[in-house]
């Protein structure tokens, strides 16, 4: 593990030394996840599972935040006790409850209506494809020529030209088009910390995108700590350069608060 990101490892186990529980929150692809060709390829790596199991068994609250589905990023991540938000923030999976979903039908049906519109035009562009979801599409871009990104921003940008009734978010590999443009993943992370209770938290969030700016920002405005995953993160307090620096990251957590937990005792479990 880096050295730069030693005071911050130590911030979260003086918080949870002082009796805090611990909120950690994570994007999925690109962050817990290596980015791979296809969405439909990307796997919790064994490793990074059996370091957030340990995490959760030591007390921690951990939740998951995705531009995917949430049934998509439930198959993907699949451990007992984590709290998920998928579609964006959209869709909310809280202590094994589904949470509210989308109800603005007039939002779904503007997004509806410009992808039937411009499908032929991204059919057209090698290496973009469309995919349609529950309650948003994505434009995936990734592997792409130059030509292809710009040409799919174009169109997101006309999109989000025509109408403010919908949430465009450019990422990296892709653009994330969601109804409902005032919930985000920061809003989802908002309800994350009410679930847990707001009083008495240690927090932490690690995202690569555009799309995680807002979950970053309010992390870091309730005075959590921030770390972005390689070169396109938002900014951050912290960076690491790949999912398995993350994971190194947080191997490094699990082990001190395992330290820490020995030294009160086998009945503590830093709540
Ligand atoms: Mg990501």
């Amino acid at each position: 593990m880096s050295a730069a990101v030693r005071p911050g490892v130590d911030s979260l186990v003086a918080a949870a030394a002082a009796g805090r529980r611990l909120l950690l929150l994570f994007d999925f692809d690109g962050t817990l996840s290596p980015t791979v060709p296809r969405p439909e390829q990307a796997r919790l790596p064994t490793a990074t599972r059996q370091i957030l199991e340990e995490l959760a068994a030591a007390g921690c609250q951990l939740g998951v935040l995705s531009g995917r589905s949430l049934s998509d990023l439930r198959g993907r991540v699949d451990l007992p006790g984590v709290w998920l938000a998928g579609s964006g923030g959209l869709e909310l999976w809280i202590e094994g409850s589904p949470g509210r979903k989308p109800q603005r039908a007039a939002e779904m049906t503007t997004m509806a209506a410009w992808a039937r519109d411009v499908a032929c035009e991204i059919d057209r562009l090698p290496g973009a494809w469309l995919e349609q979801k529950p309650f948003g599409l994505t434009i995936h871009h990734r592997g792409a020529s130059p030509e292809t990104v710009a040409a799919v921003r174009k169109l997101a940008a006309g999109l989000q030209a025509r109408t403010a009734d919908v949430r465009v978010a450019v990422c990296t590999l892709g653009v994330e088009v969601t109804p409902c443009p005032e919930v985000h993943k920061g809003t989802a992370v908002a309800e994350f910390i009410a679930a847990v209770g707001e009083g008495s938290l240690g927090l932490f969030y690690a995202g690569n995108e555009a799309n995680d700016a807002e979950a970053m920002a309010e992390v870091s405005q309730r005075g959590g700590w921030v770390v972005g995953v390689g070169e396109a993160a938002p900014p951050s307090h912290d960076r690491v350069s790949s999912p398995t620096d993350l994971g190194e990251l947080l191997a490094s957590l699990a082990s001190a608060l395992g330290r820490l937990r020995r030294r009160r005792g086998p009945s503590d479990s830093l709540r």
